[in-house]
Order: structure tokens, then sequence, then C-alpha cells
């Protein structure tokens, strides 16, 4: 296969014009025959590398796929690109599924998307024995594995067909990175030595922010008066506090939907089609929502409360910028989130689940608590390569007041040694402020050389150090209800070697200084743009389907830059392709042209 075919088809069907990291690979494997397993991020365009070479080969490709939702959009979007292909799920009505069956028996398809369910349905497999299958992708692949969020039994069957469908190449694709899921989604799915191509995890589109705001809803109303015109979603902990922000952005008359499983499913399916189809910008949703949703123009995402573990915050956080702009990915904290997951994690009778939980908190608190960059540390944690500093995360950004806290770190961490290293944070600081209270007294903290050493300080300021110390690893917190502050390799370094600690104090409030940040930013015509939105949303009125598809904003970003004006002109639009030039070339040139006379 040359190199030129794939580009031209990836130009042809998808409007492309390059590769993204590692499609190229996969696609050349999986075309030479070879299974595959591809590892790439949220938004780094794995349904290319299964619908490209399904589109180069002979017959049907099957893709097996968790979310009927999603199954929809896939199809819609890939018929908007000339691709024809259909779905098979509960949601077809007996003609339509009659049809389907027909179109595909006649070879009118090439994709065909189903649930892993369906495989348990013997005239389906009876059915597919007839087809020419050729290839099997199987997307969200960690729904195989048991250590994943999303485990789904039914995806144990796939093996099973590939007696049926001979010696075909099998696909699996994930955005999940753990190598205890990578090697369940080998061996469960019995991939015969694929290849495994795992791609940096760096979203680079995206700017992390941490806030411990006083006022988290104030916080919030800023953010959302200053991007009105934007999509984005609010993760919030619990169904009560969704409704309680719902109503407050509700009362602010913004275009506002909400989502969570105590809402009739009704209700929920419309709720989330709002937001998909852009008729409300802004959801409020406990984490129940969002697998199901590949809507490309979510320009931020905002956790009101602090999610679990770095997994769940990092799938959540991702949806945020998969069309490759700029979003925002903001986690607003207080203590009371660490209170609120701590209770709910200790309702588990299991000790050993408990404390794996428990590491898992911590690691989010670390990072909420780092003053290093927070892209470092979530590539850190990934283990992915990362940088000391990324110039678009909120430590990076509002660095303005470095501290010295050497002196003050070496009198906590003196004081956990004096301690025995026997006790938390609350028995630390208690001993440090020199408090007279029960627990004090009970323990005898004013016989230790550390006690009230630093009682001139705020308890917050101590507190808060600590938790620095803790996330940038000179204090480890071990045990699992009663968490106890122990000393590391690294407080020997502070302790002895007169290592420096520093802490950043923000002058700077990070969302204003994002705002300001427009160096980096694309420099596309505002006015155009926002008008390419409301013609797009016209068009995925009339057509019924979601505006993303018609076309990304990275597309109309890319019309309010180059302003084309000709066909040839409007081809070169990151997005357009053969079937979208020919269905919308015209509408979008007419517009372009008649808003470049309007504005002269
Ligand atoms: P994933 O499934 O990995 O989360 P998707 O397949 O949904 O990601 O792709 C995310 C977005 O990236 C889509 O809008 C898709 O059209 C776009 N995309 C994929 N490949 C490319 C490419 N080579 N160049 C530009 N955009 C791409
Ligand atoms: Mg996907």
């Amino acid at each position: 296969m040359t190199e030129n075919l794939l580009k031209e088809n990836l130009k042809k069907y998808f409007g492309y014009e390059t590769f993204r990291a590692g499609q190229e690979e996969i696609i050349t494997n999986i075309l030479d025959g070879n299974d595959v397993l591809g590892v790439l991020p949220t938004g780094g365009g794995k349904s290319i590398c299964y619908q490209l070479p399904a589109m180069i080969m002979e017959g049907i490709t099957l893709v097996i796929s968790p979310l009927i939702s999603l199954m929809k959009d896939q199809v819609d979007a890939l018929n908007e690109n000339g691709i024809s292909s259909a779905y098979i799920n509960s949601t077809l009505n007996k003609d339509e599924y009659k049809k389907t069956l027909s179109d595909i028996s006649r070879g009118n398809i090439k994709l065909l998307y189903i649930s892993p369910e369906r495989l348990e349905n013997d005239f389906f497999i009876d059915f597919i024995k007839g087809l020419n299958i050729n290839f099997v992708a199987v997307d969200e692949a960690h729904c195989i594995s048991q250590w994943g969020h999303d485990f789904r039994p039914a995806y144990k069957i796939i093996p099973s067909i590939y007696e049926v469908l001979g010696d075909i190449p099998v696909a699996a694709f994930t955005a999940t990175a753990t190598k205890e899921v990578r090697d369940d989604i080998i061996k469960n799915l019995e991939l015969n030595t694929p290849l495994v191509k795992v791609t940096g995890f760096d979203r680079k589109n995206l700017t992390y922010i941490v806030e411990k705001p006083k006022d988290k809803l104030r916080f919030l109303k800023t953010y959302l008066k200053n991007h009105k015109d934007e999509s984005g979603i609010i993760y919030a902990s619990t169904r009560k506090k969704v409704d309680e922000v719902y109503k407050s952005l509700k009362k602010m008359n913004l275009d506002v939907s909400k989502y969570h499983a105590g809402l009739a499913e009704k209700t929920r399916i419309k709720n989330q089609d709002d937001f998909i189809y852009d008729r409300k910008k802004i959801i409020v949703a406990t984490n129940a929502f969002g697998m199901g949703i590949d809507k490309s123009n979510v320009r931020y995402v905002i956790h009101y409360n602090m999610p679990k573990d770095m997994e769940s915050y990092y799938q959540e956080a991702g949806r945020a910028g998969r069309d490759g702009e700029d979003a925002d990915c903001i986690l607003l904290y207080n203590a009371q989130d660490i209170i609120i997951n701590k209770f709910l994690i200790n309702q588990t009778n299991n000790f050993a689940f408990k404390r794996y939980q428990l590491e898992k908190l911590q690691i989010i608190i670390n990072y909420v608590n780092t003053s290093n960059c927070l892209r470092a540390f979530i590539l850190d944690y990934f283990g992915s390569e990362s940088m000391d500093f990324c110039d678009n995360c909120s430590n990076c950004l509002s660095k303005v007041d470095k501290i010295d806290a050497t002196i003050d770190s070496q009198k906590i961490l003196s004081c956990i040694y004096r301690l025995d290293q026997r006790y938390g944070s609350k028995t630390v600081v208690d001993c440090l402020k020199g408090s007279k209270n029960k627990n004090a007294r009970e323990k005898n903290l004013s016989s230790l050389s550390t006690f009230a050493i630093m009682k001139e300080k705020d308890e917050k300021y101590i507190k808060d150090l600590i938790g620095t110390l803790i996330a940038d690893g000179y204090i480890r917190v071990s045990g699992g209800q009663y968490p106890i502050l122990k000393l590391t390799e690294k407080s020997k370094d502070v302790l002895f070697d007169n290592e420096k600690v520093f802490v950043f104090e923000n002058k700077t409030d990070p969302v204003k200084q994002m705002e300001n940040k427009t160096i980096n930013r694309r420099d596309y015509d505002d006015k155009l743009f926002n008008h390419l939105k409301k013609v797009r949303l016209e068009l995925s009125k009339d057509r019924n389907i979601p505006p993303f598809i018609i076309f990304s904003d990275a597309s109309l970003k890319d019309m309010a830059t180059l302003k084309p004006q000709t066909e040839q002109a409007f081809l070169e639009i990151k997005g357009v392709g053969d079937k979208k030039l020919l269905q919308y070339g015209d509408i979008f040139i007419a517009e372009i042209s008649e808003f470049i006379s309007a504005s002269n």
C-alpha cells in the first residue's frame, strides 16, 4: 500500500491532509492483516484508524462499540462523509431492521456497527456467516477488562466469532493507558501477536486549571459569563449537587441542561440531545454522563467537585477539545470534597479495596496540591514523558510569587520525626501550633522540642504546606482510615542538605490570565466564526444531525481564517472531503462571500 494512497483517501473521505500520531502505522498494519491494539488519548483520532482501512479493504468491517447513542452519531458522521454505514441495535423498529439487513446483504454497507450483546443472538451470527466480513474493530476495548471502570461482560463473547469469520485482522482501541488494562485486552480479545501502538498522552490543546475558590458558584458564574458562546460540561459529584447548580445557572438565564441517573430515561435522552445538538450550550451532570458523547466542540469541562481518582478525572476532563482546538479543564475543590470522598470510600467493608481507593484518592489530592506543572503531574502519573514547565496550566501560568518555604518545611518534617512518624496531620499541626486542646494534652505534645515552633503561622498555611510537601514527595501518607504522615528519602534532602522548597502564591487569577494569553490562540475572524456557527446550527436543525458532525469548530475556525471563496479554496479547509464539498460547499462559500462584502 503506498503512502500516497492512504493520504489520498484520508483527504477524500475525511478532509484531512496529515495523519495524527500513530494513525498511519496502525492503518498500514491492519491492511497487512495484523492484529492491532491502539492506545490513543481521547480525541486522538481512533475512529479513522479503523474507518480508513474499512474503505480501502474489500467487503464489510464489523465495528463493536459499547454505546447505542455513540453508534448513531458515528454512522451519521460517516454517511455525511460519503461512507455508507449502518448499525443494528435495539433502537431500530422492525422495518428499519429489515431494511438494514437487506442493505447489508446487497453489499451496500462498508461499516456495520453493533453492540457486543448482539453476538449473543444466534440469528445474527447466522446472518454474518453469509457476509464478506474482512475486519473486526473493537472500540472502547477497555470494556473487556475488569480493571477498567466500564466493564461490560458481553465483550468477552467477541473471540467466539473469530471461528465464524475466519482468519481476519482484529483491531482494538482504547484511551485507557494502564498496563493491567492493556494486558487484559490482548489476553481476553485473544489478539495474535498484535502491533501495540501507544501514542503520547499529552493533550496540548487542553489548559489544566486547579482552583480552590472561596465561593465555587461565584467562580463558576464568572467563568460562564466570559464564555457565553461556548459549549461545556460541568460535572458535580451528586444528583443533588447537579440539581442545585443547574437551578442557579438557570436563574442567570443561561442555556443550560442537566443529566443524572435520577431523571427519567426520556428526559435524560432529551437533555443529552439538547446538549449534543447545541440547543443548550451547557450541561450540568454527574459522572453518569459522557461515555456516549463524541461531541467534538466541548470548549470546557469544569469539575465542581473533586473526582475520586486521576483516571476518572483524566477521562472526564478529556471530553473537552476533541477537535484539537483550545479548551479548558478546570477542577474546583475544597476540603469538603476530600472529606466526602473519604466518607464514600469508607462505606465499603472490603479492606483491600478501601486501601486501594484511598491510595488513588491521595494521588488526586496531590494533583490539586502540587506547586509544580499540572500537565507534568498527569503525564508522569500515566507514565508518559513529561516536561518541567508547560506554560499552559494554572501553575505554570500563575507562578508569580515564589516564596521560600524551606525553613517552615524543615519544621514540619522535624515535627513528624519527633512524633515518631505515628500520627496524622491534625496532630502535627496541633504540635506545631502549640495547641492546648484535648488531643495535645492526651499525647503530651508540649514535651516535644517541636511544640509551638510555628505558633505565629496560620493553621491553614501549615495544612496547605503539608499538602504541598505530600504532593511533591517530601512526605508520604500511609494507612487507610487514619492516614499517618511519614518521612521519605526526599525529606532528608530538605532536613540535612538544605534542599529548597518553594511555594507559589497565586496573586493573579489564572482564568483572567488565560483570557489574556492570546499569543497561542489562532488568529481567526471572531465575527465570521460566530456567524458560521449560526449557519451550522440552522443546517443541523434542518437535517436533524448534530452541528459538530456537519463541521467541527476546527473547520469553522479554518474557514474564518482562510475565508475561502472558491471550491478549490474550500477544499483546503481541514475536515472538507469530497462529500462535504458537494453537500455544503456552496452554502458556506456564499455565506463567507456575503460576509466579506458586507464588512467592506
Ligand atoms: P477518539 O475516538 O480517539 O477519541 P475521534 O476518532 O472521535 O477520537 O476523533 C476526534 C476528532 O479528531 C474528530 O473530530 C476527528 O475527525 C478528528 N481527527 C481524526 N484524525 C484526524 C487527522 N488526521 N487530522 C485532523 N483531525 C483528525
Ligand atoms: Mg472514539
